[in-house]
């Protein structure tokens, strides 16, 4: 149908004749026939141009185009021509210095009037994906989904040369306790049974090493019924990865290496050929948070040995109660509006804190500072700060005391919130890569008394701590976990496995896991850990993160063709969507939702 894509015809077609098929973007009608219209389709766009001497009954036709009308054009490359000595050249477009003189021209399909421009940002992001069809025409989203491919082509192709093998594993599986919520699917042929959609295909890809596949990888989707964030999506994309005869340096060296190839052949941007490491201790320690953001500095400084025997109870009860105190000094935001050290404290009393206390150091010395707490500090206490933390005129200070998690956690939100106030990425356009490393392995919770997997229950403790693993000693175990980060997102992450039937067990143990649930939930795998099951270990990538970052957008929803908006909705298709109660018939289900008035469904209660 076409000679030429729209993005196809250059200097060297002059006086060549091509036929080009897209969608009318834009028209110019310059009256009495002469009629400019931009011609595009995925690759670019090209300027064709219907004159009334060439032949009058096209111009009159082109009178009648719309946007988005699909039209097939045949005619002569021309150079733009100069008007009054100036240029026409268009110098933003590849086809800027030529145009198509139309010759013959042929409706292929009329658009109606658009629900919302294409041409133009359009703020309502549930319109969009209701015309999702419509929204992917937009330059911005065929750029996205053509860097999307590389990035899934290159990850094909960087794998295969290393011998990884591309496994599909079942999408219709079991429940699995991987951490979140699973989505189920009820079975006709077992009544009263489900499936589970995979939230990861972790136990199937160590199933694969146990059956000598040695190197498996798939692009995989994942299922988490979870409430939805900006970078949360219902179902989404993993790089999931899987080598037997492996250490961590093994994965991490794979991972860099893919990694530095997609940004290389998507963007041809330089990734480092092996990233900084740090500790999840020295992680949130320095910054707050088990996925730092290096790109700038705003450091944790612990103060405690400032308070040991502070007369401010809320620093010296913090440290009797073995935690901590930590302060970040924001150099320059003494400035900080009212409004924005109140989102502060909101940010910090959300994450766990009693509030946030401050110091606006309006002069260099204790007595110009302005503060709700310095009146309780002694003046030795006052210069031990101003020393420890450099703090100078213009300075804010923000402190956080408490248990360490806490004080870490909340710390780590305010430094993110310091700088954002103070525009501290303005214009960065580094790619810091940095592996977390070192993990615990089990986390206690408090409220529920017992014992989680800090990444899941398959994970390896570093050898020194298997012991205690087997001796029920959980406290400050560590695992052989591993997270790749940019610029503040988790990219992914994963680990070393056990692959022994009695350390399963020991762990399994641990979580609280019956001996009845071993058997019925894990059977399969600690059965398959007791025929010589290889060491092995692995990682999964979160492919749309990546790919959202490759492509520089803030939310995964701009690089996944059809996603679900916060709701969870697929506002295109209207799904979820109720079903035919005989459909639930032929499943055994009923539904228990209750309706409002209006027969709509209630709304769950919003989580606390
Ligand atoms: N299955 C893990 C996850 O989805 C990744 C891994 O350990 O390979 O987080």
């Amino acid at each position: 149908m076409r000679t030429h894509t729209c993005n196809g015809i250059s200097r060297s077609d002059i006086g060549n004749t091509v036929t080009l098929i897209g969608w009318v973007k834009s028209k110019r009608d310059q009256g009495a026939g002469l009629i400019f219209i931009d011609l595009r389709d995925r690759e670019g766009v090209t300027q064709v141009v219907f004159k009334p001497e060439i032949n009058k009954e096209n111009s009159e036709l082109a009178e009648s185009f719309r946007s988005e009308d699909v039209i097939q054009v045949t005619g002569t490359v021309e150079e733009r021509p100069e008007i009054d000595g100036q240029s026409t050249f268009n110098t933003e477009i590849a086809t800027g210095e030529v145009e198509l003189i139309v010759s013959e021209v042929k409706v292929i399909n009329r658009a109606e009037v658009l629900p919302f421009p294409l041409d133009k940002p359009v703020n309502n992001e549930d319109l969009r994906l209701k015309y999702r069809f419509l929204d992917l025409r937009r330059p911005a989203m065929a750029r996205n989904m053509q860097l999307r491919h590389r990035i899934t082509k290159t990850t094909r192709d960087v794998l295969d040369e290393d011998g990884f093998l591309e496994i599909e594993t079942p999408i219709l599986s079991k429940s699995t306790p991987e951490g979140a919520r699973d989505f189920l699917v009820p079975s006709r042929l077992t009544p009263g049974s489900f499936y589970a959609l995979p939230q990861a295909p972790q136990q199937y890809k160590q199933l694969l090493m146990c059956g000598g596949i040695e190197k498996y990888f798939q692009i995989a989707r994942c299922f988490r019924d979870e409430d939805l964030r900006a970078d949360r999506q219902p179902e989404f994309t993993q790089i999931d990865i899987e080598a037997s005869f492996v250490t961590q340096d093994d994965i991490i060296g794979l991972t860099e290496k893919l990694l530095g190839r997609v940004f290389k052949e998507s963007i041809g941007a330089e990734a480092p050929a092996s990233f900084e490491r740090i500790t999840y201790q020295d992680a949130m320690d320095t910054y707050g948070s088990d996925k730092p953001d290096t790109r700038f500095g705003l450091h944790l400084t612990d103060i405690g040995d400032i308070f040991t025997n502070s007369q401010f109870k809320v620093f010296s009860g913090a440290l009797k109660a073995g935690g901590c105190i930590k302060a970040i000094n924001a150099k320059g935001l003494n400035s900080a509006s009212v409004g924005q050290i109140d989102k502060m404290t909101k940010a910090a009393i959300e994450a766990g804190a009693k509030g946030l206390a401050y110091i606006q150091a309006r002069g260099p010395e204790p007595a110009d500072w302005r503060s709700p707490i310095t009146k309780f500090l002694s003046e030795e206490e006052l210069q031990g700060l101003k020393e420890k933390l450099n703090i100078e005129e213009g300075d804010l200070v923000l402190f956080g005391a408490g248990d360490w998690d806490t004080v870490c956690e909340v710390l780590g939100r305010v430094r993110l919130m310091c700088a954002d106030y103070l525009n501290l990425l303005e214009g960065n356009t580094d790619l810091n890569f940095l592996w977390v490393t070192e993990f615990p392995l089990l986390h206690f919770d408090k409220e529920e008394g017992r014992w989680h997997a800090v990444h899941h229950p398959f994970t390896r403790p570093v050898p020194e701590d298997e012991a205690k693993l087997k001796a029920g000693e959980y406290a400050g175990l560590r695992a052989q976990a591993y997270d790749v980060v940019l610029n503040g997102y988790e990219l992914g992450g994963g680990s070393i496995r056990i692959h022994e039937a009695d350390l399963q067990d020991a762990m399994f143990t641990a979580l609280g896991v019956s001996e009845e649930e071993k058997k019925t939930m894990f059977g399969h795998i600690l059965d398959a850990f007791s025929f010589g099951a290889p060491p092995h270990g692995g990682l999964a990538l979160g492919l749309d993160r990546v790919a959202m970052l490759v492509c520089g957008t803030d939310s995964i929803r701009e690089v996944i063709a059809f996603p679900k908006n916060n709701k969870g909705t697929d506002l295109m298709s209207d799904s979820p969507a109720e079903v035919d109660f005989k459909q639930l018939r032929e499943l055994y289900v009923q539904s228990t939702a209750k309706k409002d008035k209006k027969g709509q469904p209630q709304q769950p209660a919003p989580a606390k």
